[in-house]
């Protein structure tokens, strides 16, 4: 019988702004083929290559878990014997229950992030099911994200920022510690068309990505010195009269307050500690004076240390002291997950958690796995929508952790990952092609929903039936802990919104996403969207911040460390962050990218091996030797899996886990390194 072929309308799930609408091709239940769709206007039947190269083996290739397992090996060993869905819910009853009994239902850790970012699998039923228990919460923030999330709700409120469309309006682009072209595709085309109107390009990003390449102005600068260069160039706005006094008097607290920092810059100054030219400052003051609308995109790139919210927040302050806002295409292309009428009070149930339950910080589970005075300890985890060992910093000290043999670890994914490898018991999930979903996104305001294009594989579940199964296994009874995906959706967002015009969230379009528009018009900054901070006004000087971290105000301090090269590893064009990493091991570790003078200076030549060491661990990588990172500073890729590496590290093993200033978040460019032949 000829094979049965058929299209169906999906979204991309990943890590990623951009939140793709997907044209899948199945046959005979297997997806076959993947093609950019367009019922996401914004996506425009385009996607990066990662999607349709590496998908269809993801779903059904050799590394799928299809049913539930048993550890029959040593810890990270990945040795498993298959037991079935009764046993799986059996042991993580008898051995959570054990736990809550011994040490207090906190003594479980759910340590989830974002492999899926559809609102049910991301977080759904699987936070009820943990807030009812009582475990203990983790803040998934401080990862990835988180800071630049804080900065933004501490400048302006949880408000959004313009449509990544408005680019095209805009005479003056500055994408900042984005790498668009890997990370941020549908910026692109956008940036073009501006620039065929004329528009100038800036790119600030310590390595020569392709964007930076085409750019009209690439600034180079030091990874962490962001805020001496948005604060010098704050000085020197206001030196050349570029102040917007009157939009400054009437939406701004906190000016004199931020400029006293800023004014301590002179140019020449902060070239020095950002390791730039002063012309290159000038120009983008000059710039960014004199051109309008200018739009600025602030990537996830320049959070990663410990200056992190700081360099975020004064960047955040340009358009407000530059008066660039109030028209399409001016402002900040940014804050697009407050762009939809998310109900997580609903969705999430935090009503459930019992009060004076702990939050531990996901970047200190490595800490706190290995500390014997934390009381509660940590008996149980959960690990789902995550791959921990591969993605957090200080990877040596979580998988030590991991190790524990007292330790209960469950795990469940749709892959064998290197974090499942260290679990108890594995629960096979399902792909986001087998669950229905909703899509809002962070980099772009169009709101989709997706059916299951084919049916679960092998004994495969959704992480709502995942949860689901759990619930009724620990006894909770309450309607909320049986409620379907489609009351699961209605639950994600206000159905009464005015932004879903009537549409119940279940019952949205799967072949066309809905914009979310304010009263039917675009969101422009200062022109139908204004801060909903607690002054209502832009706050340069930031009551929330000040209240959360002690951070009224923006600062800069260097790294110090013995090591002498600052090592930034950002994404990769073949991973998002770790997933489908799996499929790409054969591809051995990425290179590490090093200045001439840098190899130079220690006798290395090209393509040769190194070791890249510091005092928390060391991995063996390929030599690039390339101008395209400034001296002083070497690059690899992050999230390659372990079984690409020689000595069984990758690069997180180097990045340290201190906090960054705000959000306590992740610091994994402040890692400093030295290099040597391998
Ligand atoms: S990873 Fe990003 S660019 Fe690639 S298909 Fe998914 S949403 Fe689109």
């Amino acid at each position: 019988m000829a094979a049965v072929r058929v299209e169906r309308p999906s979204v991309c799930p990943l890590d990623c702004p951009d939140t793709c609408s997907l044209t899948v091709t199945v046959e005979d239940d297997r997806i076959v083929a993947i093609r950019g769709s367009h019922a996401n206007p914004y996506t425009g039947g385009v996607l990066c290559a990662k999607v349709p190269e590496a998908y269809p083996a993801f779903v059904h290739g050799a590394g799928r878990l299809r049913t539930p397992l048993r550890r029959v090996g040593a810890k990270g060993e990945g040795r498993f014997a298959r037991i079935t869905w009764a046993e799986a819910l059996d042991l993580v009853h008898e051995r959570f229950a054990a736990v809550v009994a011994e040490h207090g239902p906190q003594a479980i850790l759910p340590l989830n992030y974002a492999g899926p970012h559809g609102m049910l699998a991301g977080g759904s039923m699987d936070l009820r099911f943990f807030h009812k228990l009582g475990a203990s919460l983790l803040d998934r923030r401080p990862l990835c994200g988180g800071i630049r999330t804080e900065a933004w709700v501490g400048t302006f409120g949880s408000v959004p920022g313009i449509r990544p469309e408005q680019i095209a309006h805009a005479r003056l682009i500055i994408v900042w510690g984005n790498n668009v072209t890997w990370s941020n595709l549908h910026l692109m085309p956008l940036i073009n068309r501006a620039r065929k109107a004329g528009a100038r390009l800036v790119v600030v990003d310590p390595r020569r990505t392709v964007i930076a390449r085409r750019a009209d102005l690439h600034i180079a600068l030091r990874p962490g010195t962001d805020v001496v260069l948005a604060w010098a160039v704050a000085a020197e706005l206001e030196r050349r009269d570029g102040i917007d006094r009157a939009f400054v008097e009437r939406h701004v607290e906190g000016f004199e307050e931020f400029m006293a920092l800023a004014r301590r810059w002179s140019v020449s100054e902060a070239a020095r500690v950002c390791g730039v030219s002063e012309g290159d400052i000038r120009a983008l003051a000059e710039w960014y004076h004199a051109l309008a609308p200018a739009a600025i995109s602030v990537g996830n790139g320049l959070e990663r240390n410990q200056n992190g919210g700081s360099g975020i927040r004064a960047i955040f302050a340009l358009p407000a002291l530059g008066g660039k806002f109030g028209v399409p295409g001016g402002g900040l292309v940014n804050g697009a997950s407050f762009a939809f009428p998310k109900t997580p009070r609903r969705l999430a149930r935090p009503d459930l958690v019992p009060e004076g339950t702990r939050t531990l910080n996901i970047i200190d589970v490595g800490r706190h796995l290995l500390d014997a005075s934390l009381v509660p300890p940590i008996k149980a985890v959960f690990i789902y929508n995550h791959n921990p060992v591969v993605v957090h910093p200080d990877q040596n000290r979580l998988r030590r952790g991991l190790e524990r043999e007292d330790l209960f670890v469950v795990g469940s994914d749709v892959v064998m990952t290197d974090s499942l490898a260290y679990a108890d018991v594995v629960l096979p999930a399902c792909s986001h092609f087998e669950h229905a979903d909703l899509y809002p996104a962070y980099g772009q305001h169009w709101l989709q929903r997706a059916e299951p294009v084919i049916p679960p594989q092998g004994e495969a579940l959704p992480n709502t039936e995942i949860f689901r199964r759990l619930a009724a296994r620990f006894g909770f009874t309450d309607p909320i802990f049986r409620a379907s995906d489609a009351e699961l959706m209605d639950d994600a967002l206000d159905p009464d919104d005015p932004r879903l015009a009537g549409v119940r969230p279940s019952t949205l379009p799967t072949d066309q996403a809905l914009a979310m528009t304010i009263d039917g018009e675009d969101a422009v900054m200062f022109g139908n969207v204004f801060p909903k901070t607690p002054s209502g006004k832009v706050e340069l000087a930031s009551t929330y911040l000040e209240r959360k971290y002690g951070a009224r105000l923006p600062s800069w301090r260097p790294v110090e460390s013995r090591y002498p090269l600052a090592l930034i590893s950002p994404a990769s064009d073949r991973r998002i962050t770790s997933t489908f990493g799996g499929l790409h091991v054969g591809d051995g570790p990425p290179p590490l990218e090093m200045h001439p003078d840098d190899a130079r200076a220690r006798g290395l030549h090209d393509g040769m091996r190194v070791r890249v060491w510091n005092d928390l661990g060391e991995i063996r990588l390929p030599l690039r030797i390339s101008d395209a990172v400034v001296r002083g500073v070497v690059a690899t890729l992050k999230g390659a899996w372990l079984a690409t590496s020689e000595r069984g590290q990758t690069v997180s093993a180097l990045c340290p886990a201190h906090h960054a200033d705000i959000s306590e978040g992740a610091c994994f460019n402040d890692a400093r390194v030295e290099v040597a032949a391998a």
